[in-house]
């Protein structure tokens, strides 16, 4: 069970300092540090002294990437720096795509950080010439329209391209003695600027000031670019305003509750929260508690206004996932105990409320209730401090498709949650979630008096519980259909199926998703390249296990096999029939006992039962013209189903099996993603 890993995750912090009396890079290192909950990835820091930048960037949180005294310190003596954390939305996880990045043209640079995402990336792409793009990020393009625009001055620039770009976002741009803040005509994200010490700071959020000794001084307008030099900061260019849509999940969980937006502390929207949903869901109980480590303020601010008192439930070991040795059988089949104690006294025969900041999947939630009966509670009850989230974020946040949502799993018609049908599934006593209305109340819009209120009329952006998206989606519309991938993937090949599968889902030619790659072994190439790509992996060696993770865990749509049919049992066949792709290593024909011809007319080689490099041994020893593999939906019958695609690859005559087959594999690849472009589609 996870815990608050399963929530959505937000983007990105972005960071900028001017200032000619102070070490720029050791306070941007601090102020990443405060910045830290918004993103784990990477992490980096790019110092300007006026006359060149220095940047250091890497993979992990910010003390991994600067270990030492001297990566800082190697950053040398500037007046401007831009730091970044990540979490990635768009692009995958790899060190090209770590921020901040340094854009160059003609002996031109600028620096770029960005928190949010843009919907349109793929056509702004089109539009840069010149630049070669490093990156598989949104953020580059910008960086690179920026710097391609002919205009004469940054205003110019600005107003040439910021315009075309759609989407959220929150940008840090520095040249070597300029800083720039901007924000989109939506502000969505959040950006602050504070004063230190005569100097100037840009920041996601307002809580590393006290910490690096400066004072908050005002947000960004929506739709506006600051600009700060020696003069200080000052209103350079304006977008107009289409409609504010300040993420209302900043409150509810992203930002930290020391963080201030629009004049209202995150921690006291949090703790309003918890009081309007004690009012809307009251229920009787002896404790309220909290999911470790989320949602503590809105309990505690449940239990102050229902009057049952607030304790701890479980304890949350922090260090078992650092540990090295392996639990044992009888320790993992104890799961998650291992890692949450019960505060026995707590627990033991109470009604027991658990209140938490919100339920993604559903799966976390669930495993925390059989807990707590596990542990003795007579009873529990689950309070929600935000409404189901029914729909994906497009915006920035790492947020699961519609159909991993549970909310959106269980619909009693295109907008209304059957939150009953969630209540069976986590298997609580009840649930309860804040009301849309509440959430808004909490956050300053009080629509509770006027009857002719309307939600969608708020400055917030509400879309993940509302569905209403105020911003247009463009090329992620596309993603409403999107198709959920299970890649299942042996030790027996290089993974490049799943390569090939991996490159045509992030280049958007397959209408999927890479939900899950299996493997029943850690040695599996396919498992190091699905990680590279941020793509969730898991290890299951029985095929009783097999059904539950794909049908429930994962929601998946279609199962993809990459050499790996051994442990596929007629009961998943029966419950993804139609669902479940093979690669087979030869040409299976259209019926049973039928042949299929090569492309010559001679008679193809079916290779039936036969695996990878014996089936090419097998073409070589039958010195037929054409090697060739198919791809096939698995049935009961042994090697053999209604064939989706067939490729020949034709053979030469000094060929070995690694040459013939390496040549095979190209076609196999590309036959792969043909066919699911064809069946994503449908
Ligand atoms: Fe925030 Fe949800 Fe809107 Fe995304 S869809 S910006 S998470 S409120």
């Amino acid at each position: 069970m996870k815990t608050t890993l399963d929530k959505p995750k937000d983007k990105c912090a972005v960071f900028g300092i001017y200032d000619h009396k102070i070490d720029v890079a050791r306070i941007t290192y601090y102020a990443l540090y405060g910045l830290q909950h918004r993103g784990q990835e990477s992490s980096g820091i790019a110092v300007s002294n006026g006359k060149r930048f220095k940047m250091r960037r890497g993979m992990g949180l910010v003390r991994d990437v600067f270990k030492t005294e001297k990566h800082i310190s190697r950053l040398g003596k500037g007046f401007i720096a831009v730091g970044h954390n990540r979490y990635s939305t768009t692009g995958s996880s790899h060190i090209c795509n770590a921020q901040p990045f340094l854009i160059q043209k003609d002996g031109r640079q600028i620096i770029i950080a960005h928190n949010g995402n843009i919907v349109n990336t793929e056509e702004l792409k089109e539009k840069v010439k010149e630049i070669k793009l490093n990156s598989t990020t949104d953020t580059e393009v910008i960086g690179a329209l920026l710097l391609e625009s002919k205009k004469a001055t940054w205003e110019e620039r600005f107003d040439e391209v910021l315009p075309k770009v759609e989407g959220a976002y929150s940008l840090v741009i520095s040249t070597r003695d300029l800083l720039f803040g901007i924000r989109d005509p939506y502000g969505v994200r959040p950006l602050v600027i504070g004063e230190i010490n005569g100097g100037w700071v840009l920041s996601s959020e307002d809580c590393v000031f006290p910490g690096i000794g400066a004072k908050f001084v005002r947000e960004i307008e929506p739709g506006e670019a600051v600009i700060i030099d020696k003069n200080g900061p000052k209103t350079f260019y304006k977008q107009k305003i289409k409609s504010r849509a300040f993420c209302i999940f900043e409150y509810v969980y992203f930002a930290r509750p020391d963080s201030t937006f629009h004049g209202y502390s995150v921690g006291k929207v949090r703790e309003k929260c918890g009081e309007i949903l004690a009012k809307e869901a009251p229920v009787d109980g002896d404790i309220v508690i909290s999911v470790p480590d989320s949602g503590i303020t809105a309990a505690m601010a449940y239990a102050k206004a229902s009057g049952i008192t607030f304790g701890e439930g479980v304890i949350k070991n922090r260090y078992i996932g650092r540990t090295f040795i392996q639990p044992d059988q009888r320790l993992r089949e104890l799961g998650v105990k291992i890692k949450f104690g019960p505060v026995s006294a707590n627990l033991k025969g109470k009604r027991v409320v658990v209140v938490d900041d919100s339920i993604v999947r559903g799966t976390t939630m669930r495993g925390f209730v059989k807990l707590l009966r596990d542990y003795g509670a007579s009873a529990v009850h689950i309070r929600v401090a935000c409404p189901p989230l029914t729909d994906p974020c497009f915006y920035g946040v790492d947020f699961p498709t519609k159909e991993e949502l549970i909310a959106s799993r269980f619909m009693i018609n295109s907008r209304q949650v059957d939150v009953n049908k969630i209540h069976e599934f986590i298997g609580s006593d009840s649930l309860h979630y804040l009301s849309v209305k509440g959430l808004l109340q909490a956050a300053g819009i009080d629509g509770t008096k006027n009857k002719d209120f309307n939600v969608e009329n708020t400055p917030y952006c509400i879309a993940c519980m509302t569905g209403n998206y105020k911003i247009s989606l463009k090329e992620n519309q596309v993603k409403k259909g999107v198709k959920r991938l299970a890649i299942l993937v042996s030790n027996a090949g290089h993974g490049t199926n799943l390569q090939a599968i991996i490159d045509a889902t992030e280049k958007r030619k397959i209408n999927a998703k890479i939900a899950v790659v299996v493997s029943d072994t850690h040695d599996a190439p396919g498992l190091a390249r699905a990680r590279k790509h941020n793509i969730e992996t898991e290890i299951c060696r029985q095929s009783d296990k097999l059904l539950p993770l794909l049908k429930e865990k994962y929601a998946v749509d279609y199962i993809c096999l990459t050499g790996w049919k051994q442990i596929i049992s007629n009961k998943l066949i029966k419950a993804f029939l139609g669902k479940i792709l093979n690669a087979h290593p030869g040409i299976i024909a259209d019926t049973i006992d039928g042949t299929f011809l090569n492309p010559d007319g001679t008679k193809a080689v079916w290779n039936k039962g036969k695996m990878t490099k014996r089936a090419i041994q097998n073409v070589l020893d039958e010195k037929t013209t054409f090697a060739g593999s198919s791809l096939h939906i698995l049935t009961q019958t042994f090697d053999f189903g209604p064939v989706l695609g067939r490729c020949f690859e034709k053979v030469e005559p000094n060929d070995t099996i690694d040459s013939l087959y390496s040549r095979l594999k190209v076609k196999e690849n590309q036959m792969y993603v043909d066919a699911l472009i064809k069946l994503c589609k449908e």
